[in-house]
């Protein structure tokens, strides 16, 4: 097994959201979460302050972090706006050249997933501002319908990692998928939309999702947190990832890439691996 890890980036700043309900809604969350008792008073005082240096995002520690433990993650950037993101373009630029300069992949984290135009957009939005080809996407909170990865296929992604499923990488088309085994969200905010497990909770849960993967013969393990969680503003997220990390290094379990497991996929397997189901 080798684990692929991944970063949504959702929010570069705190005031782009002053047009949707991200913040209401985060101030919320923030206030239940002390109430029970899942972050200190501490942290709050450091949500608050994010809020007022107007920094959500953290690109500089994520990468630090990752490169330091030989970690090839990819980075996945929004082109466009919705369901609560809300960054410009201009700001997403800057980013996906830093992230390339330090040798990172990208992607796109994909708002379209419907209309077929749509998707083709933002795949040329994306090979426009960042000149590079072979790339995949990750969906925000993961949509799809039906036709979703065959116009991705068409569109020209090299591979999507949206599928939330506990099975290996698969063709459609001459797309890749490689479903989400654990999504950072779903470790820590198990039964609400706020944080309602301990960081114990967390190892327990992902050793089970290791345990089941391993049974089921999966290859590419694939894990997502989001750069906005690496901070001491969300001690038991950031906790919770630099522990697993270290986790899958002390199990003899290697990284890679997107990428990396698809020219191995490619070498090692026939290319016609279509599952029966349509997705
Ligand atoms: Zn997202």
């Amino acid at each position: 097994m080798k684990v692929i890890i991944s970063h949504d980036v959702d929010h570069i700043t705190a005031w782009e959201h002053g047009r949707d309900l991200i913040l209401p809604k985060h101030i919320v969350r923030n206030c239940i979460e002390f109430g029970l008792k899942y972050i200190s008073g501490r942290e709050m005082a450091r949500r608050f302050a994010d809020i007022a240096r107007n920094r959500w995002h953290n690109m500089e520690e994520m990468m630090g972090f990752d490169r330091e433990m030989g970690i090839p993650s990819t980075f996945f950037f929004a082109v466009s706006n919705g369901m609560g993101l809300s960054y410009s373009l201009e700001d997403a630029k800057f980013w996906m050249n830093r992230a390339m300069d330090e040798g990172f992949d990208i992607g796109v984290h994909g708002i379209e997933f419907e209309s077929p135009h749509g998707i083709t957009v933002e795949f040329n939005t994306f090979a426009r501002l960042t000149n590079i080809t072979g790339f995949g996407i990750r969906m925000h909170y993961l949509r799809r319908n039906d036709g979703t990865l065959r116009n991705l296929a068409k569109a020209g992604y090299r591979f999507d990692s949206s599928i939330a499923e506990l099975a290996p990488p698969f063709r459609v088309d001459s797309l890749w998928e490689f479903p989400l085994h654990i999504m950072d969200g779903n470790i820590l905010c198990r039964n609400s939309r706020w944080q309602d497990r301990s960081l114990e909770q967390a190892k327990d849960s992902t050793k089970a999702i290791f345990d089941a993967s391993f049974d089921r013969g999966i290859e590419y393990f694939t894990i997502l947190l989001h750069d906005r969680y690496f901070t001491d503003s969300f001690r038991t997220w950031k906790n919770w990832y630099i522990w697993v990390t270290e986790f899958v290094k002390a199990n003899g379990i290697g990284f890679t890439s997107y990428n990396e497991a698809i020219r191995q996929l490619e070498r090692d397997v026939p290319p016609a691996i279509n599952r029966k189901t349509v997705y």
